[in-house]
């Protein structure tokens, strides 16, 4: 290879679902990432949706394609169980916690920054609250009242999917057969199932904290609502890049989407890609508020594990791939991480390489076109070209992290080549490769200190070596001996038989 060209950005759009070259539609790509309902504390599947977004960010930037990033913040609208009727989350959390609402937005929003802070996210541009823009939506709602996009009901006001012409075309939606999916409860009077509200009118009798006057009563705007209006808002009414969890493909999006288009008008699609992160598990089911579970990243920061730890388990999956959470699996990627800290602390400091040009420039690569010019580190500059291929192919992390750990085993690379590569990956990968010290990642954990279940695991595959030894098989002695080795675990043979600790 004489010289990296640069491999097309291609991404998997929803809306399509296919894989597509990614073109910017403008100087600076508008992206807007659905951000939490702060109405509890974020768990371990709600920061799937930052990581994927900041990883994304990374690529563009890789590219050299400028973003301006905004992640809304639900403080109003978003009623109980996702229905468009009853009482805000926001309101049912202050009543159980004795707080005001705002006590309770700000509390957990900055829990949820604090945790997004934590996990290397580069900060957003802006995040807006829904409660600031409550004026806008209203002028949004009545523009679609006007067009005649919209019926009244008691209820509040409601929007006209069988006006909306392409309705559901992003889930894939069966018009005709209209569901009154699972997350659509029954409204009295509405026309079809798939309409939502606009506007959430005050139940009779009922006041609630948060209510704003509007031309269909007191009362507070649906949650679709805020979405539509905050981004356009703060990106113009056209922008490139809206991303969010896979649930949001299916209702959320679909009907910021009808409404948008609606209030537009303009025959163009309101914004060109659609991106989804698939969900985390934890034992085999979404890990969801409403189920009760609250794991959270403070939780395993607690039990020993670090940070960019978990970080690493998210990028070590695609992100269009469910990953199962699992204590075991957190232990293998600590494990990876304090090795890679391990490997690279020698190599610092490491050089600025945030894209491909500075990774290129940096290897001493002529750009595309130009006269050929000596490379030399040709290992080097293959890995780089790996990287970028990986990146660039909707965002393959799994192969970023492969491509890494092959750089970091080749003997034929040079030390500053090496450190180009290393620089070029974490760019991607925001995992902090050149800052983090070993001894942050080095929290040798006793055995007492193990996560529950895991001392188990341990045993038995131990039991299990044991056995294979017993056997002769030896290649399944040694896969265990490699699985034991990933978590963390050295077995020394004594005449007692194995025993065991943590590295
Ligand atoms: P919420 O605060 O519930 O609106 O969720 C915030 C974001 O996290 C949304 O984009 C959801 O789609 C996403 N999300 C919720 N649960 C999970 C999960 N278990 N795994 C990945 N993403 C999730
Ligand atoms: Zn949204």
């Amino acid at each position: 290879m004489a010289w990296v060209t640069g491999h097309q950005l291609r991404l998997f759009n929803s809306l399509g679902r296919r894989i597509e070259d990614f073109t910017p539609s403008a100087d600076v790509v508008g992206l807007y990432s659905c951000g939490p309902t702060v109405y509890s504390y974020q768990h371990l599947g709600n920061m799937r949706p930052y990581v994927f977004a900041d990883t994304l960010r990374r690529a563009l930037r890789w590219h050299g394609i400028p973003v301006r990033h905004v992640v809304n913040i639900t403080d109003v609208g978003h009623a109980v169980a996702d229905s468009d009727t009853g009482e805000d989350k926001l309101e049912v959390a202050a009543a159980r916690e004795r707080r005001s609402v705002e006590e309770i937005a700000d509390f957990y929003t900055q829990d949820w920054l604090a945790a997004l802070a934590a996990l290397n996210v580069q900060p957003a541009d802006v995040y807006p609250r829904a409660s600031a823009y409550v004026a806008a939506m209203i002028e949004f709602a009545k523009r679609l009242e006007d067009k005649g996009y919209t019926y009244r009901l008691p209820s509040g006001l409601y929007f006209d999917t069988a006006k909306s012409p392409g309705y559901g075309t992003l889930a894939l939606m069966d018009i005709a057969g209209q569901r009154e999916g699972e997350r659509v409860e029954i409204v009295e009077g509405r026309k079809h199932k798939s309409d939502f509200a606009l506007w959430r009118a005050e139940e009779p009798g009922v006041r609630r904290i948060m209510r704003w006057d509007s031309p269909w009563g007191w009362g507070a705007p649906g949650w679709h609502l805020e979405c539509s209006v905050m981004s356009m808002s703060l990106l113009g009414d056209h922008f490139d890049v809206h991303t969010g969890g896979i649930d949001h493909r299916e209702l959320h999006h679909v009907n910021e989407i009808a409404q948008s288009e609606a209030y537009l008008e303009d025959g163009r699609p309101w914004v060109r890609y659609w991106l989804h992160n698939e969900f985390i598990l934890l034992d085999a089911q979404k890990i969801a508020k409403s189920a009760g579970h609250t794991l959270r990243l403070a939780d395993l920061v607690e039990s020993g594990y670090h940070p960019m730890a978990y970080r690493l388990f998210l990028l070590g999956g695609h992100y269009r791939s469910q990953l199962d959470f699992t204590t075991t699996a957190m232990d293998a990627v600590q494990a990876t991480l304090r090795r890679l800290i391990a490997k690279i602390d020698p190599l610092r400091p490491l050089p600025p390489a945030e894209t491909l040009a500075g990774a290129l420039a940096l290897l001493g690569a002529p750009a595309a076109g130009s006269a050929a010019a000596a490379v030399h580190d040709k290992a080097a500059l293959g890995y780089i070209d790996a990287i970028d291929a990986a990146i660039s192919n909707d965002l393959a992390t799994p192969k970023l992290l492969a491509t890494l750990q092959d750089a970091l085993r080749d003997p034929d690379i040079t030390a500053d080549g090496l450190r180009v590569v290393v620089a070029a990956a974490d760019a991607l990968l925001g995992l902090r490769l050149g800052e983090l010290k070993p001894a942050e990642v080095d929290q040798r954990r006793t055995a007492d200190e193990l996560a529950p279940g895991a001392r188990e695991e341990i045993e038995r595959l131990i039991a299990e070596r044991t056995q294979a030894r017993a056997d002769k098989n030896w290649p399944r002695a040694d896969e265990i001996r490699v699985e034991l080795d990933a978590l963390g675990v050295q077995v020394t043979d004594t005449p007692d038989g194995p025993a065991w600790q943590l590295r």
